[in-house]
């Protein structure tokens, strides 16, 4: 007989609940990929009934869902599965009401804190005490701390309660198809993998832009930085998976091991190697839009813009310089790998006037998801004298490719993942723990070196010093 499979969903009422996880639970019910008579409880600290809970999920739901991956006649099968139990984490009570709900201890339990992180030590230490904490798995949203040090503690206080292998940290990133494809496209091809390296790279961009500003979202972001925000945990994972050796296989314990010794591998970063900006007013989208310190009320030096030279200490990449740039109010919405290749050693074409651009391959995460390689070509011509070649695209557009396949949210299958008890596209504690160890010391040498936050308009493409990181090595931004 199978067990009964259940999950708890804490911060039910909260805004990731509401625009990604109710949503995905949904979709994945209606493509019948939940286990069957999986019971939901949605728990937070409003006093809502389970039906007031049910009209809350059903509204988010038709409001984020795309159009056509909704079907109504589905909902009130959905609806069946979810209940909900108030319950304050301050406090010791409401836990066993919570046991009792997904039958005790002993079930096949996955349990997600979608709540900020001072709640995740009341909230373990509770199901802890109520029985239900043994065998279960967690799912636990970002931030994982502030430095290595908090990120120590929730670790260890997850640790008292969980098992490693039965501890999920989302990062979810790592749940975008287009992510997951980066390890299909060096791992399940013959012709990248060996160019993959410092003799035919030349360097590395990854670049998560927002055209955004704060979004209501000020408190947090002010005391955390486009640093620990988006570098800590999604661009470092990004990093990782671009540079890590081929795992021997797709499971969880080889691909994290390779992930791992890319972190370790991270020098540190000069203070030279490091530009820090904030967005003051100017335009997003035609509207004109007040400066951060506007947005926020009041004075702040925390950065919404950070450029870092990253490099990774090994054989492999001895020499190539890893860009990393993120930042709100930039230009355009855009996440993208960029790798430059270097050009080829010697251009037959040049006695006939041609010149030649080196290989690029452009890994597009967001808006639109496709892998671009660019190459020479010769122009069509008959070419007396002179040779006309040009750079073309060689495209793999995954969403037109794919049409017939439905556009997943991250979320379904982290999800799907937690229920299923796959750890492979979860971080584990020592990747998490490497990437603050950088993160602090780049943070340490800022303050040291008195590293100036420099101001930019929004809806450019940040501070001038962040296109000079590179202009100075001879590279260019791919914008
Ligand atoms: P939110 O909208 O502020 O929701 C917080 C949730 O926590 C609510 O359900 C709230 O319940 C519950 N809560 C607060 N105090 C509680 C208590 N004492 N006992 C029990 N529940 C309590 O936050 P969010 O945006 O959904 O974010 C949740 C977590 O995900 C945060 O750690 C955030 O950093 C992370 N995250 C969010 C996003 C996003 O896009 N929103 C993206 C990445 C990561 P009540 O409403 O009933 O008070």
């Amino acid at each position: 007989m199978s067990r009964k499979s259940s999950l708890i969903l804490f911060g039910a009422t909260g805004d990731l609940a509401k625009r990604m996880l109710l949503p995905s639970l949904y979709a994945l019910h209606k493509d019948g990929l939940l286990p069957s008579g999986l019971t939901i409880v949605g728990t937070a600290r409003s006093e809502l009934t389970d039906e007031e809970f049910r009209a809350k999920a059903k509204d988010a739901i038709e409001v984020h869902l795309a159009e056509d991956r909704y079907d109504p006649a589905v909902m009130d099968g959905f609806l069946a599965q979810l209940s909900y139990l108030p319950v304050d984490v301050t406090t010791p009570e409401g836990f066993d009401d919570l046991a009792r709900a997904v039958g005790g201890g002993g079930g096949d339990l996955s349990i997600f804190l979608s709540t900020a992180p001072q709640f995740f030590e009341p909230t373990i230490a509770g199901l802890k005490s109520a029985g239900i904490a043994d065998g279960a798995r967690i799912g636990l949203e970002k931030p994982l701390g502030s430095d290595l040090e908090t990120s120590r503690q929730i670790n260890a206080s997850v640790s008292r309660a969980f098992d490693e292998a039965h501890t999920f940290r989302i990062d979810h990133y790592l749940g975008k198809e287009t992510v997951q494809n980066l390890m299909a496209l060096r791992f399940a091809n013959m012709m990248f993998e060996p160019l993959w390296n410092a003799a035919n790279i030349d360097h590395i961009q990854i670049t998560i832009a927002e055209t955004v500003g704060l979004e209501g979202r000020g408190g947090f972001y002010d005391d955390t930085g486009a640093l620990r925000d988006m570098v800590q945990n999604h661009m470092l994972q990004l990093l990782a998976l671009t540079a890590m050796e081929p795992p021997a296989d797709f499971d969880a314990t080889a691909v994290r091991d390779e992930k791992v010794k890319v972190l370790r591998a991270l020098r540190p970063v000069a203070d030279t190697e490091m530009v820090f900006g904030q967005y003051g007013p100017g335009s997003s989208g035609g509207n004109s839009v007040p400066g951060y310190e506007d947005d926020l009320g009041k004075a702040s030096d925390t950065e919404t813009f950070a450029a870092i030279r990253a490099h990774v200490d090994n054989w492999r990449w001895q020499g190539v310089p890893f860009y990393l740039r993120t930042g709100k109010r930039l230009a355009e919405r855009r996440s993208e790998i960029v790798v430059q290749f270097k050009c080829v050693p010697h251009s037959i074409f040049a006695s006939r006037g041609a010149k030649l651009t080196a290989n690029r391959l452009v890994i597009r995460l967001q808006p639109e998801e496709y892998v671009r390689l660019l190459v020479m070509a010769k122009e069509p011509g008959l070419d007396r004298g002179e040779v006309t070649l040009r750079q073309v695209p060689l495209d793999l557009s995954l969403s037109e490719t794919f049409k017939s396949r439905p556009r997943r949210i991250a979320y379904e299958r982290l999800l799907l993942d937690l229920i299923d008890g796959d750890p492979t596209l979860f971080v584990r504690r020592d990747e998490v723990e490497a990437q603050w160890r950088w993160i602090d010391d780049i943070r340490a040498t800022r303050e040291k070196s008195g590293v100036e936050l420099k101001h930019y308009s929004a809806g450019g493409w940040g501070p001038s010093a962040g296109i000079a990181l590179t202009e100075r090595d001879g590279v260019s931004w791919n914008d």
